[in-house]
């Protein structure tokens, strides 16, 4: 009497397994051919300067125009380059296509480009030469790449050790989405970044939760402590950027200044206000 129900969800299972393995391999699939067939491309979004608010860098963000799919947001498929060990290709296309982009833009003062890197790239044994490499080709540009980690993925002391080796080669490097991962604040004291971006949740507590938004001071009075510059992601309204201004956060980044940009939208963007 037991015998059916059991191989029946048993059977249930093997299917679920199967379509959900097929579902992921496909796109893993379609991924690897994006990548040869360039359906990936950059979009720019400025990271303005809270001082004279102008665009001091860009924050590169990926897009995948899929054939069938249409535009594909990288929450999608970002996770699953990442599970594949696509995401080295992948953000290696990224920074060739920076390059690219950025040697037909005039630059006119020092400017930075943000690039999100996933764990996996940092367990590559050539890093350091890749990096190095990376740092030469963008500063016969005027651009200094800036690696963003997420506080989620960062910091295992193998991975500490590898950053500051390319702080140590002159890349910048911040932990991006700060407050929403598992990091012990004790990690921060033997280890030392650049840049601190502070996540989107705590910027949308101003002027709404007097708690949380004590959250978001101590989190700035901590980039100041430590010498961290301090960018806030996600500012959307103009009393959120006049509540970190006056708390001197350095770089501000979100839709009150500029959405994500294709590179000549950017261009248009940086002559008119920079
Ligand atoms: P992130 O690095 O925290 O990037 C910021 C995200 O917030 C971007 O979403 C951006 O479009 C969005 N954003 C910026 N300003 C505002 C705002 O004012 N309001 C709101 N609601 N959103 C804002 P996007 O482009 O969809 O990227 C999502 C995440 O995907 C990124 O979060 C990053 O973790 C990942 N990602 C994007 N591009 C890459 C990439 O090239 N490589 C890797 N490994 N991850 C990437
Ligand atoms: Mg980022
Ligand atoms: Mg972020
Ligand atoms: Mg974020």
């Amino acid at each position: 009497g037991l015998l059916l129900p059991v191989l029946l969800i048993f059977a249930w299972l093997l299917g679920l397994h199967i379509l959900r393995k097929n579902g992921r391999s496909s796109l893993a699939d379609d991924i690897k051919s994006g990548i040869e067939n360039q359906e990936f491309f950059l979009v720019y979004q400025p990271v303005v300067s809270s001082e004279d608010g102008k665009a001091k860098g860009v924050e590169a963000l990926v897009r995948w125009q899929h054939p069938q799919m249409g535009l594909v947001r990288p929450d999608l498929f970002i996770p699953i380059a990442e599970e594949s060990q696509l995401i080295v290709p992948l953000t290696n296309y990224i920074f060739e296509r920076a390059l690219a982009d950025f040697r037909q833009l005039q630059l006119t003062s020092e400017f930075r480009i943000g690039f999100n890197v996933a764990p996996e790239h940092f367990i590559q044994s050539d890093i350091e030469a890749k990096f190095r490499y990376l740092r030469d080709a963008f500063a016969e540009i005027g651009v200094q790449p800036l690696i963003e980690i997420t506080e989620r993925q960062l910091l295992t002391a193998d991975m500490c050790e590898r950053i500051t080796a390319l702080r140590e080669l002159g890349i910048l490097v911040a932990i991006d989405d700060f407050g929403t991962g598992q990091t012990t604040l004790s990690l921060l004291q033997t280890f030392t970044l650049d840049y601190l971006k502070i996540d989107k949740c705590f910027i949308d507590t101003i002027g709404r939760d007097a708690v949380t938004s004590h959250v978001l001071d101590t989190i700035i009075e901590l980039c100041h402590k430590m010498n961290y510059v301090a960018v806030a992601e996600g500012v959307e309204t103009q009393e959120q950027a006049d509540y970190l201004i006056s708390r001197d956060v350095h770089f501000l980044q979100g839709y009150l200044y500029a959405k994500p940009m294709k590179l000549n939208e950017l261009e248009l963007w940086l002559k008119e206000h920079n």
